[in-house]
């Protein structure tokens, strides 16, 4: 299982390559790597098992975030309805995205980086992303809220971008024209 010392901090040269698309159906190296991601993100969400190894809670991760440039996320969220996001993809891709903007009030983290970058991260208020699961089967997701912010800093990580590189920084709580401000 993935642990902490796993995770590449930032500045590690990875974090900012263009990952690689994953040759589908997946080898049973991929589906491994991409099980770990998710099991991470679940494992750091239980208090027990987070304490007991030392996990840093966590929405979401990239394989960029443990050296693997490959095109492979895994998120597990809730909404403001409890509804449970829980995916893991190949190749994810945003293939529509409204107009309006999102931003969540409190500012975003990332489990690659150890210092806070506050400030507003303006992302699209919802997307639809199509990716693959673990075996390899084509799926379509419809997001806004905080499942949409997450998916969105996940697929940044494919293309070697921070959610930092995001925020204005000479005023970084600059208000966002128009847009929803998610708070939670
Ligand atoms: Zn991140």
């Amino acid at each position: 299982m993935l642990t902490m010392d796993d995770i590449i901090r930032d500045g590690h040269p990875t974090l900012r390559k263009i990952a690689e698309e994953v040759p589908m159906p997946p080898s049973d190296e991929d589906k491994q790597i991409l099980a770990s991601l998710l099991e991470y993100v679940v494992n750091s969400q239980n208090n027990e098992t987070a304490e007991k190894y030392g996990l840093r809670p966590g929405i979401g991760l990239a394989a960029p975030q443990i050296n693997v440039a490959k095109r492979m996320i895994a998120v597990h969220v809730t909404d403001d309805k409890d509804k449970l996001y829980s995916y893991a993809l190949f190749n994810p891709k945003i293939i529509s995205h409204s107009v309006e903007k999102a931003y969540l009030k409190a500012g975003e983290g990332c489990l690659s980086v150890d210092e806070s970058f506050p400030g507003f991260v303006p992302r699209y208020a919802r997307v639809t992303v199509k990716g693959y699961d673990i075996d390899g089967k084509e799926v379509k997701i419809r997001l806004k809220g905080l499942p949409s912010i997450c998916f969105q800093h996940e697929i940044d990580h494919l293309n070697g971008i921070m959610f930092y590189d995001h925020i204005d920084k000479a005023n970084p709580f600059r208000n966002i024209e128009g847009a929803i401000e998610i708070d939670r």
